[in-house]
């Protein structure tokens, strides 16, 4: 995990080396993910206390965190009542007044502190009642002698860093650490100096220590904001890097030769034959795009992005059978067992074997058949190729595979992906994603890919009725829920699924299930579905669904529910504030394909605040995809301290692709000047901006990683 370091620079110090880290800290830290010195100061604050002016004792106030500079007028470690337990009290004074402060467990302080002693203390005091009377009184409030210098230099009188916490290391140990790091390790620079100079952005060097310890006039407003010239560099490192390393990827593709297919009028003819209605403009263009590309001689590299709904799916069959025309095999790669099913028998029912065999390959095909299917794949008498990541598994061979097609491509890991692509000779690429983010983003983000977008929804489809409901309107619904099961109708229920608590969650869905079954939809067709289950067992349940046997399916796993059940008209998310908005707006897109009206109710847990609630209001009030996954990401970037989600291929430890946007953009003007040639480079910079680069990729294993 060594970050932005190529092997001979300084960030690549082991940060065994040191000081004051032995074996047992260097392993804790390795733990927490920190093995170089780079991985400890790329770890930044996530945000910074204002320590810098101390507060008078008589102008403390109860619950407001105060930097005292105080002399220690007396100090006596007492035995609690309770055993093990040592209180250290202190009297501190200043030329104000004097305050209580209590330390626990730390009975050393008796002898560090004695009278005396001038010393900074930081806490938020708190109000507590003696027999004399409420007086203030500090908890176990951070304390830093003042040095030599007058100036606690670290932790005091200052804006302190605060750092997420990396196993069991103290923030105080921490901060400490990384002072040291930065006095031994001077990070050279990476950023050719005209781009430092045309954007006003500070060396390395001078990024990290600013970031990590703000100077005294540092603007702390801007600070909050991420707006320091520091962080603003560190930010725009990040997406320079990125944008590079895309851009070269995406270049040393293009240069390979890929399967080239041919488009002939063979293959317009089979296409006609196989399409069970007439495409949306949309899908129209979309395919004039991905027939062009995949013509082409490079490799296709292509995202196809729409909404939930917008019939991606028939587009990746047609690009499947110009495939087959043109005498390549396609792999259709599925996120789940029974969405590879699906879809396998949709493209069953659209394909004849005139037009190319298909295959489903998924974990549960075992045996004989698995035999019969990886034969008719290495021999190529198998054009279509369904499936989960069995698809791309060691002792799976295709002849002439020219086509990959990744369904949910956020549910695959880099890794996987490039396994898949790994299995043809540079076959052309689309992954399918469901999830709409702007397309100025989208273009930074996938900055490798090229983009279709299908932004035009079949015809006949009425929007699905969104509402946010409470538990008291809960009877009413049933009632609802009922009379829609009474006409024909399916309705799923989804909870929540967090892996932490899976076994948790799992048994809330089993118990809320039986209570539906016995309660108020007794009599009624229930299924529950969950990952836990077997393939034969997901799979008798989903048939049941499929033949309308099964009226309501609860159901715990929400990518089962990808499926497409044109008789559905309910949904029901229960503990809807647990999901992100995409994710919701992805669950409600799955009723109302049928032409019957659909409705999406959201039950918030009990409790759930009113920044959740208005969250979820979010989904009430618009219909577009593309908005409420602006709105989604909007909201959860305002809250986010840095980039520690996946965006795109990459992930950023600080930059956040929303809140930073200017700077993602400023980044990616760079990134193009540089490609042309337009970016003046200094002796040797140019060679530690490879180096660099290369770094990068080799870190995040090609970035979106199907290179
Ligand atoms: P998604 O983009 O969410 O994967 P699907 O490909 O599953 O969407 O398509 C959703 C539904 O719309 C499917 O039932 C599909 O058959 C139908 N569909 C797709 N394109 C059209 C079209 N041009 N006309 C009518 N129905 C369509
Ligand atoms: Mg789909």
């Amino acid at each position: 995990m060594t970050r932005d370091a190529p092997p001979d620079d300084p960030l690549s110090t082991a940060v065994a080396a040191l000081p004051g880290v032995g074996p047992t800290r260097s392993k804790a830290l390795a733990e927490a993910g920190i093995q170089t010195a780079g991985d400890l100061l790329w770890h930044l604050p996530f945000r910074y206390e204002d320590r810098r002016f101390p507060t008078a004792v008589k102008d403390l106030r109860a619950g407001e965190a105060a930097l005292l500079l105080a002399e220690v007028k007396a100090v006596h470690v007492r035995r609690a009542r309770r055993r093990g337990l040592t209180i250290t009290e202190g009297l501190l004074s200043d030329a104000t007044g004097s305050v209580h402060a209590l330390w626990f467990n730390q009975p050393y302080l008796e002898r560090s502190l004695p009278p005396g002693t001038h010393a900074y203390f930081y806490g938020a005091p708190t109000l507590f009642s003696t027999r004399q009377g409420l007086r203030l009184q500090m908890d176990n409030p951070e304390v830093e002698k003042v040095g030599p210098m007058g100036s606690g230099a670290v932790h005091g009188s200052r804006i302190v860093p605060v750092h997420r916490r990396l196993g069991d290391l103290s923030g105080r140990a921490l901060r400490t650490l990384i002072h040291r790091c930065l006095e031994r390790v001077r990070p050279t620079e990476v950023l050719p100096a005209s781009i430092l100079q045309v954007e006003g952005f500070p060396d390395r060097a001078t990024a990290f220590d600013q970031a990590h310890f703000p100077g005294p006039e540092t603007d702390v407003a801007q600070l909050v904001q991420r707006g320091t010239p520091a962080l603003q560099r560190l930010i725009f490192e990040e997406f320079f890097g990125y944008q590079v390393a895309l851009s070269w990827n995406r270049r040393s593709r293009r240069r390979r030769a890929g399967a080239r297919i041919e488009i002939t009028a063979q293959s317009r003819e089979a296409v006609r034959r196989i399409l069970p209605f007439a495409l949306t403009a949309a899908q129209r263009r979309v395919l004039r795009e991905i027939a062009a590309d995949m013509a082409s001689p490079g490799p296709m590299y292509r995202l196809l992005q729409g909404d939930v709904g917008s019939g991606k799916t028939i587009v990746a069959f047609v690009a499947m059978v110009l495939a087959a025309k043109g005498g390549f095999q396609s792999a259709f790669l599925a996120p789940t067992e029974i969405l590879a099913t699906q879809q396998y028998e949709r493209l069953r029912t659209l394909t004849d074997p005139a037009v190319g065999e298909a295959v489903l390959l998924t974990s549960s095909v075992k045996g004989r058949e698995r035999k019969v299917i990886l034969e008719a794949l290495s021999s190529g008498a198998a054009s279509f190729a369904v499936g989960t990541h069995s698809l791309f598994q060691e002792g799976v061979d295709y002849a002439r595979l020219g086509l990959v097609v990744v369904d949910e491509q956020h549910r695959f890991g880099v890794g996987q992906r490039a396994l898949m692509v790994a299995k043809g000779d540079n076959p052309n690429v689309l992954v399918m994603s469901a999830t709409p983010i702007p397309r100025s983003l989208a273009m930074t983000l996938y900055g490798d890919l090229d983009l279709s977008v299908l932004d035009e929804l079949p015809p006949g489809r009425s929007p699905v009725v969104t509402a946010v409901r409470s538990e008291d309107a809960r009877p009413r619904v049933e009632t609802f829920l009922r009379g829609e099961m009474d006409l024909g109708r399916q309705a799923f229920v989804v909870f929540p699924l967090v892996e932490e608590s899976e076994g948790l969650d799992l048994r809330a869905a089993t118990e809320a299930f039986e209570r539906l079954r016995l309660g108020p939809y007794r009599g009624y067709p229930l299924a529950l579905l969950h990952g836990r289950m077997t393939g034969p067992e997901k799979d008798a349940v989903m048939r049941g669904f499929r033949a309308g046997e099964i009226r309501m399916l609860v159901t715990t796993s929400v990518v089962e529910v990808g499926v497409d059940m044109p008789e559905a008209t309910v949904m029901i998310v229960e503990h809807a504030e647990r999901f992100g908005l995409a994710q919701l707006h992805q669950l409600r897109g799955r009723v109302g394909r049928g032409g019957q009206k659909g409705y999406c109710i959201l039950f918030p847990s009990k409790g759930t605040q009113v920044d959740g609630l208005a969250r979820l209001s979010v989904l009430e009030r618009t219909r577009d995809g593309f908005l409420v996954a602006e709105e989604d990401l909007r909201l959860r970037g305002a809250g986010e301290a840095g980039g520690t989600r996946q965006w795109g291929g990459g992930s950023f430890k600080i930059a956040n692709p929303l809140r930073d946007f200017e700077i993602l953009e400023r980044a990616r003007l760079w990134s193009e000047r540089l490609g042309k040639g337009e970016v003046l480079l200094g002796t040797g910079e140019g060679e530690r901006l490879t180096a660099w680069v290369d770094s990068l990729r080799v870190r995040e294993g090609g970035y979106a990683g199907i290179g």
